[in-house]
């Protein structure tokens, strides 16, 4: 209780990865009030603009689902039903496809919003109890490469730094991010040690001049697509400089050898003329980060949703690695993840390659363990479909139901008309969600409404292996209910057993014990421990421990069978869809500062909608002047997919021949010629299954009336 007629919770802010603490204050009337928690160690009391306006976005219940809807068949209107009536029909058409067609038939895309308690019911619901993996999320789309990388290298999915470690970094190198927006208040924390410490050197990589470049010391504005050129130049220096780490390469780390050979290929000045860069400035990033004590490496999408970007995200970590700049203090390899539970649902298995506390879906030892512990049916040795293969198979009729939570991928999949005809074909549609706005409404057979942020109680994990108590403030409006409670209640209308949790904390209670002996350890952690301490990094092995785990990898043991990391010797081939004459320029997606995703929150905000009110596409003036294109113009964008008319923005930010296009916009905010996804590749990395859609040929005009 803070002041009279005011109750204050903690919880975190459920937009972006940083996971910043929030003190969300309860007035009398219901309606609440955000601000920054002094006391959480990330944020310090620090919001930024999203974080500041949470509390419009809950207080506005104008958009609510209110309760379950149903119909019988794709021509009836939806009728408001009971819960009983919707989840007895869900689970009658489940079971129909499963006993026709098998388990495979089915599957659950969900997202890395949900909290890890819902993430951990539905794995167990689709991995152990149905018998499928056909259960992937939203977080493919961002993290799987990152996920890979990490796996390949340290030998699990393990981000072995934490925000404490900025402090006391002297180099930083910030590729295919732009934190300034996307992650602001981990950026406030590197501008306010820069100003601190004018020495320290920041080196952005980016095909656009970001505000995260603005500090930089160094902007390298590479041509799309060549970061592995880059990464393998600097490194060639960095091994002439003799600025490796030689213990640490010879001890600690396997495949050296084999990496020093490749990045020896070519000279640096070839690398240069590749990246689109001086010689001169890949030796100075080099020069930056042979002087470095502590040395971050600091990426996002722009590695990860590439049709390489296992391969990106390896060559960037290999930087670490033969500089011998992980395990210690102010160094390391630093993922930002784009959702706020992107790493907690990692840790319950939450994607359809992955089982719970990262074991392996592939090691029979590992699948025997957690179905014994389950008690249900085999878990299946092979991977289910990813994000965007759900999409694919329901086209092709293989799969034949869907159910899609707290995510909006017809907004957020790429070649996104393939996903809204994959939902036309679908033939059962189940959509959980918060909005009446959702675009795949008009696509379901049941709705279901679900409880918003602050509505439910759980826990979420930022991008430093931070884990956080999320209390409920609020009852969900009208007969929403929590996630997880949906998909329990579903499972038992199923006829299975092990769901019938008594709340939250029972659920997260029975994920603590999978970790216990595995690298994620946190047999320590209950709601209790959580409530007390309020975030604790994983791993956390004992009850009563002071804290949590700050840094992995202090003994330079890695995950890996022989304790080693490993240097991966990766091509640099971009294998992406290349510009020819037809399409000449490159198309980049990404971020603004003000919203976040596909708008269903940040959209409600007026405050928020003012920065960009909006969609537009960023283009040099030099292609601009060519095309006849002036600011402010209405201008189409065409790929091999689909078009897309927005007004041109031109600036020198962008280098000629590109063009970027900001993701947020959708056809319900406006009209579907306003989203970028129209014309995204829907190419994949081979491994990690993320889409290319940092890069793709596109053919840009100015728009012409009929
Ligand atoms: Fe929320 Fe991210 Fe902003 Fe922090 S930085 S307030 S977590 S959106």
């Amino acid at each position: 209780m803070t002041k009279k007629n005011t109750q204050s919770f903690t919880s975190t802010c459920c937009y972006c990865g940083v996971g910043c603490g929030v003190l969300v204050n309860k007035e009398k009337s219901g309606s609440i009030t955000v601000q920054g928690d002094k006391n959480h160690p990330v944020n310090k009391g620090m919001l930024c603009s999203k974080g500041l306006n949470l509390h419009y976005t809950v207080n506005d219940k104008s958009d609510r689902l209110l309760y379950p809807q149903m119909r019988y068949n794709k021509n009836m209107p939806m009728q408001r039903v009971s819960w009983d009536d919707a989840l007895d029909r869900a689970a009658a058409v489940f079971k129909t496809f499963i006993d026709k067609y098998g388990p495979d038939s089915v599957a659950f895309y969900a997202s890395g919003q949900c909290l890890t308690e819902e993430y951990y019911v539905l794995n167990k619901l689709m991995k152990g109890f149905i018998g499928s993996n056909n259960i992937d999320t939203n977080s493919r789309l961002c993290m799987s490469s990152a996920v890979v990388g990490y796996k390949k290298a340290l030998g699990e999915d393990s981000v072995p730094v934490c925000y404490d470690d900025i402090e006391l970094s002297d180099c930083f190198y910030v590729t295919g991010a732009n934190p300034a927006w996307c992650h602001p208040i981990l950026w406030r924390r590197v501008e306010a040690h820069k100003a601190a410490n004018p020495h320290i050197k920041i080196i952005v990589v980016d095909p656009r001049v970001t505000d995260s470049a603005g500090i930089a010391d160094l902007h390298l504005q590479i041509n799309p697509g060549t970061d592995i050129t880059l990464n393998h130049a600097i490194g060639r220096v960095l091994i002439e400089n003799g600025d490796i780490d030689l213990d640490f390469v010879t001890n600690h780390a396997e495949g050296f050898d084999a990496y020093s050979k490749l990045v020896f290929d070519r000279t640096v000045h070839e690398s240069a003329v590749i990246c689109g860069v001086s010689e001169t400035d890949i030796r100075l990033a080099a020069k930056y980060i042979g002087n470095a004590n502590g040395f971050i490496t600091m990426w996002t999408m722009g590695l990860n949703q590439s049709a390489i970007g296992v391969n990106k995200n390896l060559s960037l970590i290999n930087l670490n690695l033969i500089t011998g700049q992980i395990g210690k203090p102010g160094s390391g390899p630093l993922s930002l993840t784009g959702q706020p539970n992107a790493m907690g649902g990692r840790e319950v298995g939450g994607l359809s390659n992955l089982l719970p506390a990262h074991r392996d879906l592939a090691n029979a030892a590992h699948r025997e363990e957690v179905e014994k512990f389950w008690g249900g049916k085999p878990i299946q040795p092979t991977p289910g479909l990813t994000a965007t293969e759900m999409f694919e198979a329901l086209n092709n009729g293989r799969l034949k139901a869907i159910w899609i939570l707290c995510t909006n991928p017809l907004t957020s999949l790429p070649n996104v008309r393939l996903a809204e005809e994959a939902l036309k074909k679908a033939k059962f549609v189940v959509v959980q969600e918060v909005s009446n706005k959702s675009e795949c409404l008009p696509y379901a057979d049941v709705i279901l409404p679900a409880a918003a942020w602050a509505e439910k109680e759980g826990t979420m994990t930022n991008s430093e292996r931070r884990i956080s108590y999320l209390n409920k403030v609020l009852d969900p409006p009208g007969e929403a209910l929590p996630d997880a409670e949906i998909i329990c209640r579903f499972a038992q209308k199923m006829g299975y057993h092990g769901f019938d949790f008594k709340d939250a904390a029972t659920i997260y209670a029975e994920h603590v014990k999978l970790t216990a002996k595995t690298n994620i350890d946190i047999s320590g952690l209950s709601y209790d421990v959580l409530k007390e301490m309020k975030t604790v990094q994983w791993p956390y092995k004992k009850k009563g421990a002071l804290k949590g785990t700050s840094r992995l990898f202090t003994d330079k043991k890695f995950y890996t069978p022989s304790k080693k990391a490993i240097i991966h010797a990766v091509p640099d081939a971009l294998t992406s869809e290349m510009p020819n004459e037809d399409f000449p320029f490159i198309l980049t997606t990404g971020r603004v500062r003000d919203q976040w995703h596909t708008m269903s929150k940040t959209g409600k905000v007026n405050k928020l909608n003012q920065h960009y009110p909006q969609a537009f596409v960023e283009l040099n003036p030099v292609d601009a002047e060519a095309l006849n294109i002036s600011e402010g113009d209405v201008t189409v964008i065409t790929s091999r997919r689909g078009d897309v008319q927005v007004k041109a923005k031109i600036s020198t930010q962008i280098k000629q021949g590109v063009v970027f296009l900001p993701m947020h916009w959708s056809k319900i905010l406006g009209n579907d010629l306003n989203r970028a996804n129209n014309v995204t590749s829907d190419q994949l990395d081979p491994v990690s299954k993320e889409p290319d859609f940092k890069f793709c040929a596109v053919k840009v005009e100015k728009f012409k009336k009929p």
